[in-house]
């Protein structure tokens, strides 16, 4: 895998955020805190993107339009990341090839889409 995603998505940039994380965690971080953190992570990143949801259709009066879907585009891209970052907490050395094969999976259910029948 060269780490690009798709033109101008380098994967390698997960594995610099996770290398800074581990790096600032220290020697003696506790791995399953760590790994438990960024599970957590995920979870306050969604909370972000349903905020940023509910402020771009103006979903509470007293606030009005507080985002932009650019805002909800934003928030997406930080769980995905999130995401992405666990993912290779938990695998450092296969995290890719999980995300490519469980990717692939997932298209294989789609009916017509996958590569048997
Ligand atoms: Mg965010």
């Amino acid at each position: 895998m060269n780490g690009e995603l798709a033109p101008g998505v380098d994967l390698r940039g997960v594995n610099l955020i996770r290398e800074w994380l581990d790096a600032e965690a220290g020697q003696g971080g506790d791995r399953d805190k760590q790994m438990m953190l960024r599970v957590l992570k995920i979870t306050e990143e969604a909370g972000e993107v349903a905020e940023a949801l509910h402020g771009a259709l103006g979903g509470n009066p007293r606030k009005g339009h507080s985002h932009t879907w650019e805002d909800v585009e934003k928030e997406l891209v930080d769980v995905a990341v999130t995401t992405l970052v666990a993912l290779s907490t938990l695998n450092p050395e296969g995290w890719e090839k999980a995300l490519g094969g469980r990717l692939q999976h997932l298209v294989g259910r789609i009916p017509g889409a996958g590569t048997e029948g």
